[in-house]
């Protein structure tokens, strides 16, 4: 039987070249590719600046470095997310605070997040989730009145847009995945992109252990210079190699995201008489990438989640459950979360037991598409 992969990278024999040509060059570490894979990714997402990073992981904590938060700070995250986003604030000494989403985007609120503000919250996190736009007019304008710096993690949000622009442009610090389960990838990577020049900088010492000047600035000059190292940094660098693929793929952004928004659109047709399965759409505002496309179930729908995944998995469909909750992971219900304010989470836990993510992915072809949309009409019983 053939299997219907949830996503699969679209990786070419351009990619392929690429990285070849980046180690035939002798220069494989961070360097004159990564420079330009930097300029090009803030360029496509309307920012000034792009810090190449590791992943998305070390770029939210380099981000949270940058605001200033720290010991005594409380961040406030979903904790709809991939648990990375929680575990940043914690990286910094500071303490995750959850907030609950909106059951449509998934993404937090100007209202979901002053539940939980206090005087001691530092920054926000907000998720733009699977690639649906969070609402930035209300939140970059509520964040500004508050005094507090919002963070966006737009890990799968490349190629999403919001109030005609790209997600990233206009934002005070953006974070980006380029892990496989995105829309475009480097293998592991991650970027900052800014518009704060300033930070920018700091940003690029962060990454490079504190150093004054990059490795590749004292590797190209013909005097031997002597670097100083102005803070305690760490090794978040991307390589030459990664950011050969990365800039191939950034070609292919614009394509892979009109590719998913119309198979997004035929899963909506033909989910369309489904009664109790709700898919994700696009709010008022912007556009989604469509980097995960999930479906909510309710009691109409007659079963629950875990069996439809099971069903689906059977007939040769690989979804997943819904996004993850953070507060319900054993490293969120441990002692070490007592101080934090407790709020109800009730749209994060319907939505992480009540969803799952269908296959969406560049090699998806219509077939595929009817399979799976048969199948869940025969997990339901009709
Ligand atoms: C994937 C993801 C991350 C982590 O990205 P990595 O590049 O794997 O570190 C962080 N936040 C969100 C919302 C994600 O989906």
């Amino acid at each position: 039987m053939k299997r219907i992969a949830v996503m699969l990278p679209m990786l070419g024999e351009e990619e392929a070249e690429a990285a070849t040509a980046a180690i035939r060059s002798g220069w494989v570490a961070q360097g004159p590719r990564v420079a330009e894979f930097e300029r090009k990714f803030a360029a496509a997402v309307g920012a000034e600046h792009g810090i190449a990073l590791s992943s998305c992981t070390t770029a939210l904590h380099l981000a949270l470095i940058a605001v200033g938060a720290g010991p005594g700070d409380e961040v406030i995250v979903p904790s709809l997310s991939f648990i990375a986003t929680a575990n940043s604030a914690r990286y910094v000494g500071a303490t995750p605070v959850f907030a609950d989403v909106d059951i449509a985007t998934g993404n937090l609120t100007v209202e979901t997040i002053d539940a939980v503000r206090t005087e001691r919250t530092r920054a926000i996190v907000v998720v733009h989730q699977g690639g649906t736009p969070a609402d930035v007019r209300a939140l970059r304008e509520a964040a500004d009145r508050w005094g507090i710096a919002l963070i966006e993690d737009a890990a799968c949000a490349a190629g999403a847009t919001a109030y005609g622009r790209p997600v990233g442009a206009g934002s005070l610090i953006s974070a980006w995945s380029f892990h496989p389960r995105k829309v475009i990838t480097t293998g592991e990577g991650g970027m900052l992109t800014t518009d704060n020049a300033e930070w920018a900088t700091r940003l690029r010492r962060l990454r490079e252990h504190g150093m004054n000047m990059s490795a590749a600035d004292r590797e190209a000059s013909t005097q031997p210079v002597l670097e100083a190292y102005l803070e305690t940094g760490f090794n978040y660098r991307m390589t030459d190699i990664q950011a050969a693929i990365g800039l191939v793929q950034l070609d292919r952004l614009a394509g892979l995201v009109a590719q998913r928004r119309e198979l997004a659109a035929r899963y909506h047709e033909l989910l369309a008489d489904l009664d109790g399965a709700t898919p994700v759409r696009d709010p008022a505002y912007g556009q989604s990438n469509f980097q995960s496309f999930w479906v909510l179930l309710d009691s109409d729908f007659g079963v629950e989640r875990n069996e439809v995944l099971s069903v689906l998995a059977d007939n040769g469909v690989s979804a997943r459950r819904g996004i993850m909750a953070a507060h319900l992971e054993p490293a969120y219900t441990g002692p070490a979360y007592v101080d934090a304010p407790a709020a109800p989470l009730p749209v994060t836990e319907r939505l992480t037991r009540d969803s799952l993510i269908l296959p969406l992915h560049h090699a998806l072809t219509e077939a595929d598409q009817d399979h799976v949309v048969a199948v869940l009409r025969k997990a339901a019983g009709r």
